[in-house]
């Protein structure tokens, strides 16, 4: 089967970063993002400086998947070695780095290339799944069982990367990859200002229910900003089509957007009222706080130390969590306690079924537990009792104090005398 592919893309920077340092590329042939990092300056210039040098490959592909994958792969290492000799230009630029997932169809094959926390999802028949899987140390727990997924999601060292291109390594691992598709298949390349803050579910839906590839790439960058968008969002999304035949494909041409677009802001002034008024709202969600996206070199060192952390937290929660249910415990005891104490301070008039008897307690028994006990036995006959007077004791006459219920015995027979 002969498929081609249709294309959208976006970038906006956020609700609160002063620069977008993400970028984002979709051509004919090649699609990408590429996410910047590097504290106050740097990383606009890395994922700019990666985009650009990988766009280069937008061109029909030459050789069969697996080469060109490998073709790719050896492009963003190229890339790499861009970033790093702008830090050589630029010593101020020191720490800077950029993720990169991309990839080249190749036919009805994808070339792909990743490295860091951006993101390729699929959505195949209606489902949305997560294709690559992040560089970053919360996913090694994740991995290793040590936290859940959920966790990950709001873990405090979610952005600290484990790989990156920059000028750490002179040769950072790539990941590659040949994948399948067919048409109808829309893959979704992303920054984690999206996938960071909204939901796989919501991500699904969009796609799912897109009029067009651009509605839905504008719906999604929405949905961040409406989320509060502490980061920077960029979405690419590529549509697996049956091939029209060469004359009535589209011809896009290069699109780049963020840091990598000459004119990052151009996209802006074109908005949507939908986006100003999403913009414009005074109490968007806030935000969960996140700590600068940066990446740790020293992997073991990290890592042991994260899992330290993990270690901490987890056996802090499984105190907190038995101190609480001691403190129930105790809360429950200490009322059923000053309960019993007052049963104990009552009294009421009652039988045994032959004489009348003054009980300590209440009635009513809890559970198979008895609230009363004989304090003192009359001796007085239920039967030398008037009908009325009879009931009354056989249904139990409650007293403050002994000295009550005494009284009550007392008056036993005085309605005899009226
Ligand atoms: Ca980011």
């Amino acid at each position: 089967m002969s498929v081609a592919y249709e294309s959208a893309v976006g970038s906006h920077v956020g609700m609160v970063r002063a620069n977008n340092q993400d970028s984002g590329f979709a051509g004919d042939h090649l699609y990408l993002v590429a996410d910047g990092m590097g504290g106050h300056a740097g990383g606009d210039v890395a994922s700019a400086v990666a985009a650009h040098s990988v766009a280069d490959l937008d061109v029909p592909p030459a050789g069969d998947p697996r080469a060109t994958a490998e073709t790719l792969r050896k492009a963003v290492l190229a890339a790499n070695k861009e970033v790093r000799a702008q830090v050589k230009q630029r010593p101020q630029l020191a720490g800077l780095g950029t993720t990169f997932t991309g990839f080249i169809p190749v036919g009805d094959r994808l070339a792909l290339a990743h490295i860091g926390d951006s993101r390729l999802y699929l959505l195949r028949d209606g489902r949305l799944r997560q294709i690559t899987s992040d560089h970053t140390f919360v996913q090694r727990l994740v991995d290793a069982g040590k936290i859940t997924e959920e966790e990950a999601k709001t873990h405090p060292r979610r952005s600290v990367l484990m790989r990156v291109l920059g000028d750490v390594e002179v040769s950072p691992e790539v990941d590659t990859e040949i994948l399948d598709t067919r048409p109808g298949d829309v893959w979704l390349l992303c920054s984690d200002g999206l996938c960071g803050y909204v939901d796989d579910d919501d991500i699904e839906k969009i796609v799912r229910r897109r009029s067009s590839l651009q509605s839905a790439v504008d719906a999604l960058i929405d949905k961040a900003l409406a989320h509060g968008a502490p980061d920077n969002v960029t979405v690419v999304l590529v549509e697996t089509i049956d091939d029209p035949g060469e004359n009535n494909r589209i011809e896009y041409g290069p699109r780049f957007v963020g840091s990598a677009a000459n004119a990052p802001e151009r996209r802006d002034g074109s908005t949507s009222t939908a986006r100003n008024r999403i913009m414009g709202r005074r109490t968007l969600r806030k935000p969960p706080k996140v700590e600068e996206s940066h990446f740790e070199p020293h992997v073991d060192e990290y890592l042991a130390e994260l899992m330290a952390e993990t270690r901490r937290r987890n056996w802090r929660r499984r105190i907190t969590w038995a101190v609480g249910v001691l403190a129930i415990i105790a809360a429950i005891c200490g009322a059923l306690f000053v309960g019993y104490q007052w049963t104990q301070s009552r009294y009421y008039v009652g039988t045994d079924g032959d004489t009348v008897i003054i009980y300590r307690g209440v009635q009513q028994d809890l559970l198979s537990l008895s609230l009363h006990s004989v304090e003192e036995d009359t001796e007085i006959p239920l039967s030398e009792l008037t009908g009325f007077e009879r009931s009354r004791i056989e249904n139990g006459v409650g007293a403050g104090s002994l000295e009550d219920a005494r009284e009550i015995v007392l008056r036993l027979g005085e309605s005899d005398d009226e």
